[in-house]
């Protein structure tokens, strides 16, 4: 940039929005762009859309703290983020972009006989799924993580799963590689584009208006994360989905000192840091229900204290910036890849603080539910009517807040 080069191209097009497209995603994050790059990649469509109120990249695919793994102990969840992990670890050749996808390793840190009981389930269950844990002892998390405070006695450190294939990713390439790759298939990427009304006749969807004008489509998918629950009442429904701020924090650049992801046990804490140096950690939501973008002080309180307590050594680092993004949660945790009761209408939702790392499984079966009409056998179980009737209810929320 200071040399003043000229010659650098953009990485997609800028196209004017045509009248009409096959299919329109609404929501230019993580979820719609890996919907839009599988729906022309997987099975050939060129007439795609995505709508984005605003530029992308700027919702929560570029606001996380860019954790990525497969640790799920429940089916459904289980097989799904598997096959996400899968599709992370071919990303980048089949994106031909460096996304930065690192496997160092994630450790989550247990501090009872219980939560060992429940980690060894976990690991097993991993395990079972094809993918991989290794339980550590307190002197197999000293050996990785030297600088944790093992003399705690309050929060003592009994162990630790260790799931060597997590990691992380840089998270604004994620947006950036999967936009060049879908424009490059045709895929209209349409910024400043917001989605103010969906169109519906006859209980079926005819497109949608927008603040660049009407879009006829014979398809549209809501993905919209935070703003799930605004879009979809555009359509008529009430979604069981309450929006929600989670903070993250990351410390000025620092020499290499943390390798791995590290997640405290007793307290909503979690860290690892970036490859420009910074510490990149975060907690739990700030619960209560918001669409702004930004957190509040008792959060940043307790983040600070646990970190504190894990790992005294980071009192000395200075926090640069911390920000919030506003989170889709479900009752039970867990995601929503459906069709809904408008034809034509699709929604893919409710990725709580844990869609990050699930941005290519997602997108993948979403593009299957667009283009087939039948769920992916990776995410039969994201079913909308759980939350009606009841049934196949997927309870695992606890794994975002302490693991993200
Ligand atoms: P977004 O990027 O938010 O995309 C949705 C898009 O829809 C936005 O760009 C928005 O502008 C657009 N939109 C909304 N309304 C309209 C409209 N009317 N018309 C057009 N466009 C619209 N996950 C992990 O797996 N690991 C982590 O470590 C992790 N850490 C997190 C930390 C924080 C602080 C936060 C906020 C989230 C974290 N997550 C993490 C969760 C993860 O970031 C989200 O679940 C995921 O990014 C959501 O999907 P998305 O990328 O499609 O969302």
């Amino acid at each position: 940039g200071l040399t003043g080069n000229k010659g650098w191209t953009p990485h997609w097009r800028d196209p004017e929005p045509k009248s009409e497209y096959d299919i329109v995603i609404i929501g230019g994050g993580g979820h719609g762009l890996s919907t839009a790059y599988y729906l022309a990649k997987e099975h050939g469509y060129r007439n795609i859309a995505v709508l984005e109120k605003g530029y992308i990249g700027g919702g929560n695919v570029g606001r996380n703290t860019t954790i990525v793994r497969a640790n799920y102990f429940l089916p459904g969840n289980s097989e799904f983020y598997s096959n996400s992990l899968k599709l992370w670890e071919g990303l980048e050749a089949d994106l031909n972009y460096n996304v930065m996808h690192s496997q160092r390793g994630l450790i989550n840190l247990f501090h009872s006989d219980g939560q060992r009981d429940a980690f060894v389930r976990r690991g097993n269950a991993m395990i079972t799924q094809g993918d991989d844990a290794v339980l550590l002892d307190r002197k197999g998390v000293e050996k990785h993580l030297p600088y944790l405070d093992f003399d705690n006695t309050r929060f003592p450190i009994y162990g630790g799963l260790l799931h060597p294939r997590g990691g992380t990713a840089r998270h604004d390439a994620v947006a950036w590689g999967y936009a060049r790759g879908a424009d490059q298939r045709g895929v209209d990427l349409l910024q400043n584009c917001e989605v103010t009304g969906i169109d519906i006749e006859g209980g079926v969807v005819k497109g949608v208006q927008t603040t660049r004008g009407a879009i006829r489509a014979k398809k549209v998918g809501i993905v919209v994360a935070g703003r799930s629950g605004q879009v979809a009442a555009m359509a008529g429904m009430r979604l069981p989905i309450e929006s929600h701020v989670l903070q993250a924090f990351v410390t000025e650049g620092l020499k290499p000192c943390i390798d791995h992801v590290v997640s405290f046990g007793m307290g909503h804490f979690y860290i690892s840091q970036s490859d420009k140096g910074g510490l990149v950690f975060g907690g739990d939501l700030d619960f209560y229900a918001s669409y702004a973008a930004r957190g509040n002080l008792p959060m940043k309180e307790h983040v600070m204290e646990a970190a504190m307590t894990l790992m005294p050594m980071i009192g000395k680092a200075k926090v640069l910036r911390s920000w919030g993004g506003i989170m889709d949660m479900t009752p039970d945790g867990s995601p929503i890849i459906d069709r809904t009761g408008v034809e034509g209408l699709y929604i893919d939702c409710g990725w709580c603080y844990g869609g990050f790392k699930a941005v290519p499984g997602s997108g993948f079966a979403f593009a299957h539910l667009l283009a087939t009409d039948r769920p992916h056998d990776s995410a039969t179980r994201f079913r909308l009517d759980r939350f009606r009737t009841g049934r196949g209810l997927m309870d695992e929320e606890g794994t975002g807040a302490q693991h993200n």
